[in-house]
């Protein structure tokens, strides 16, 4: 064990470290300048049993309801060996639907470590021909060669040194020469507009798949721009079960993902700055725990509540002040940090620090118009 991997484990624990999928890498991305989220995700902690036993119980993740109507909808776009899911796909790639459509199943049996060996073999078999370049897209595939769906394929991505399986719903090969990776999403697109949170996560978790699947080329000596940085999402239509194809481009969040990856990779030097005797250790005593996770600085916003396990026990540490009401109200009220202040200013409090003067006069004035607004009403 090296130096930064004893740390990590006695942070966490005697417990091992908590596996991340798709999502929580995705997670990972919405708070990147929280040093105490990337420690305690670094360290493979317990986060729900840490939140629950500092005594603020993370309350997000999908219902039973919504995971039985995501897999129902995603077992209906499947079925048929994918014939629908085929058509739906190169329509929106603007390609003709091939003859003929070889669809391999990946998602059952074996351990995930063979899975992950048998889907590269796979997947790399399916490269297109020698002589293909990835600046020239052809269009959907070599005559001859049939189009291939790969369902559930087993990928992977190194995360803070532990190797993570990841499972995107489908990878699709030969159609526009690219390998296009498929996600199958069970929540609306009404009047051909989607909730912008649940898309956003949808296409950073894309994202991840891309990065994977890229890496997994790269490994083999491939090169990776043969993974297209367009995502093709499948969602239902309007209130149907019909299923509609939506490219995402997900390139920008590849840049985020990867950078957020690499401050990962640079845990020790986060750790330089942690405590030697912190601990987050979800076994350990409540009020221990409490004065621990205060000595590591969190960035808390109200993004949090929908990413992180930890969102209300930082949300009440971060009470009174106002980027806990999100960056947008702390801009607003002149990156003033503190509530109180903000207060007092607006009530024409004497400003002695010349940096806060512009702020204070806006800040009054705001409270005026507010409350001649609440008498004129
Ligand atoms: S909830 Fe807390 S630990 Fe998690 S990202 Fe937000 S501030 Fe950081």
């Amino acid at each position: 064990m090296t130096d930064t991997e004893q740390r990590l484990a006695a942070i966490r624990g005697d417990a091992p470290p908590k596996r991340h999928n798709a999502r929580t890498i995705a997670a990972l991305t919405g708070n990147p300048g929280c040093t105490r989220r990337a420690v305690l995700d670094g360290a493979g902690v317990d986060k729900p049993a840490l939140a629950e036993r500092v005594g603020f119980p993370a309350r997000f993740g999908q219902s039973r309801f919504a995971i039985t109507r995501g897999n129902t909808f995603e077992a209906q776009v499947k079925a048929d060996g994918g014939a629908e899911l085929l058509r739906l796909v190169a329509a929106r790639l603007g390609v003709p639907v091939p003859a003929a459509t070889r669809w391999t199943d990946l998602g059952d049996g074996d351990d995930p470590a063979t899975r992950a060996r048998r889907s590269a073999t796979l997947l790399t078999e399916a490269l297109p021909p020698s002589g293909y370049h990835p600046d020239e897209p052809t269009g959907a595939g070599e005559p001859g060669e049939p189009a291939a769906l790969f369902d559930h394929p087993m990928l992977g991505l190194a995360v803070a040194g532990q190797r993570v399986h990841l499972e995107p719903d489908l990878v699709a090969a030969r159609l526009g020469g690219r390998f296009h990776v498929v996600e199958i999403k069970s929540f609306p697109v009404v009047d051909g507009q989607a909730d912008p949170a649940k898309l956003a996560a949808a296409a950073v978790q894309s994202a991840v798949y891309v990065l994977a699947l890229r890496e997994l080329l790269t490994d083999r000596g491939h090169d990776p721009r043969l993974v297209s940085h367009e995502v093709v999402l499948v969602c239902p239509r309007d209130f149907s079960n019909e299923p509609v194809a939506h490219l995402l481009d997900v390139r920008r969040h590849l840049l985020v993902v990867r950078r957020q990856l690499d401050r990962m990779d640079r845990l020790d030097t986060l750790l330089a700055d942690v405590p030697a005797d912190f601990t987050a250790d979800p076994a350990a005593d409540p009020a221990t725990l409490v004065g621990s996770l205060a000595r590591v600085p969190a960035r808390y916003a109200p993004d949090c509540l929908a990413s992180c396990e930890l969102a209300y026990f930082c949300r009440h540490e971060a009470r009174g002040q106002t980027g806990a009401l999100g960056r947008p109200v702390r801009e607003a009220l002149g990156g003033i940090a503190d509530v109180a202040e903000v207060l007092a200013l607006a009530g024409g409090e004497t400003v002695t620090d010349p940096d806060r003067a512009e702020a204070a006069a806006l800040l009054r004035t705001a409270a005026r118009l507010r409350a001649d607004a609440l008498a004129t009403g």
